[in-house]
């Protein structure tokens, strides 16, 4: 079998508490017929054409190869421009999304789901949490009410909010240092979710990396008896050294990753003791045998992976065949509860969540195919459709 062409296009639009819902798709097209999808995820228009773009000056590296010579092909892909920035965003994006693609030829090709071609998997279902927003109320009590209705009536173990930008007491746009009525403010809205849910349903708060080192360290100490399943990228993700100093500082578990990529960056933040839980994001940080080595190397220390996901129910359940195959897998971002067609988007088995689950594809590849017309109605204005 031989790669005879490989096209991407974006697809998405900017739904309000979405997280972005815009991502670069790529298919890889064979001489057998198989069409293999893979999905970058790229959480803006910008970057989306960008990795569109490189994706296809990689073709050149692509056309006439053997699909499913998955390792060497990546490796030549993430190689050939080192000096570049292939290790780094956009580049190790559209590299995520050809891999994937790959995979998902392999895996149609030998006939299995591609978590078989991981060494098998350890669950049959993938626990999710949702990430939650309570809308325009900054209130403690709406936070509060929104993680209760959606425990009750959707059945998750788990859930997230952001604290960062609630627009409550902060007196400069600019440097990230959180006021006092700011800090006491989200202490409260966290507090008021945790007595809401009790301790039995896990809470993780993400800060989006907008906090100093000692705001930093001042939230993270004042929850620490609210035990958060984490406290997400409490500092920028840049400085590796400055969120180790914050976890030496608290016993709150402390979760980053969705902006490190590569085994090599995970690698640096588990030696550096930098976080308790990481968070790669599958669409991104290389692809769905480099996330397998991330999870890995992270079991090794004896931490937990809990990746980040904002993706369409593709770049989804590609997580999740990684997810079931890894041993120290605790937990999957659903960041589509929002988007009003994020499930019309894709073809498989549908609901494709179920009680704060997902059920891991036994169809062969990822299991999950771009509904044409859907997809096609959702093309990012100026973009052309695969052929
Ligand atoms: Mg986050």
């Amino acid at each position: 079998m031989k790669i005879t062409d490989v096209q991407a296009c974006v697809i998405g639009r900017h739904e309000p508490d979405s997280g972005g819902s815009v991502w670069t798709f790529v298919r890889v097209y064979t001489d057998e017929g198989i069409v293999g999808t893979g999905e970058c995820n790229s959480a803006s228009a910008a970057s989306g054409f960008a990795v569109k773009q490189a994706v296809e000056v990689m073709k050149r590296f692509l056309i006439g190869k053997d699909p499913t010579n998955t390792g060497p092909l990546y490796e030549t892909l993430r190689r050939f421009g080192r000096y570049g920035g292939t290790s780094s965003p956009p580049i190790i994006f559209a590299i995520t999304g050809i891999e994937n693609a790959l995979y998902d030829i392999t895996g149609k090709a030998l006939g299995v789901p591609v978590y078989k071609l991981l060494g098998g998997k350890y669950r049959d279902k993938i626990r999710l949490y949702a990430d939650l927003h309570a809308g325009d109320d900054e209130s403690p009590e709406a936070y509060a009410a929104k993680a209760q209705e959606v425990i009750e009536e959707e059945g998750y173990s788990a859930v997230k909010f952001d604290v960062d930008h609630t627009g409550v007491g902060k007196l400069d746009p600019v440097n990230w240092t959180v006021s006092a009525k700011e800090m006491t403010h989200i202490i409260n809205l966290i507090a008021a979710v945790r007595e809401g849910i009790g301790y039995e349903t896990d809470l993780a708060i993400d800060c989006h990396g907008q906090f100093d080192v000692p705001s930093a360290i001042t939230l993270a100490k004042a929850v620490e008896p609210l035990r958060l399943m984490w406290l997400e990228e409490p500092v920028p993700a840049e400085n590796i050294d400055a969120l180790a100093q914050v976890r030496a500082k608290t016993s709150t578990v402390i979760c980053t990753g969705e902006n490190q990529y590569t085994r090599f960056e995970f690698l640096e933040l588990l030696q550096k003791q930098a976080c308790d839980v990481i968070m790669p994001d599958l669409s991104k940080a290389g692809g769905i045998m480099e996330a397998k080595r991330i999870a890995d190397i992270a079991d090794a220390f004896y931490v937990p992976i809990a990746p980040h996901n904002v993706s369409s129910p593709l770049g989804m359940m590609a997580a999740c065949h990684v997810c079931a195959a890894v041993a120290n897998f605790l937990v999957l971002e659903f960041h589509g509860r929002e988007i009003p067609w994020w499930n019309d988007l894709c073809d498989g088995d549908k609901p494709f969540i179920r009680g704060g689950w997902m059920h891991v594809s036994e169809a062969p590849g990822i299991g999950v195919e771009l509904n044409d017309k859907v997809a096609k109605s959702l093309l990012w204005p100026g973009d052309t459709y695969f052929d």
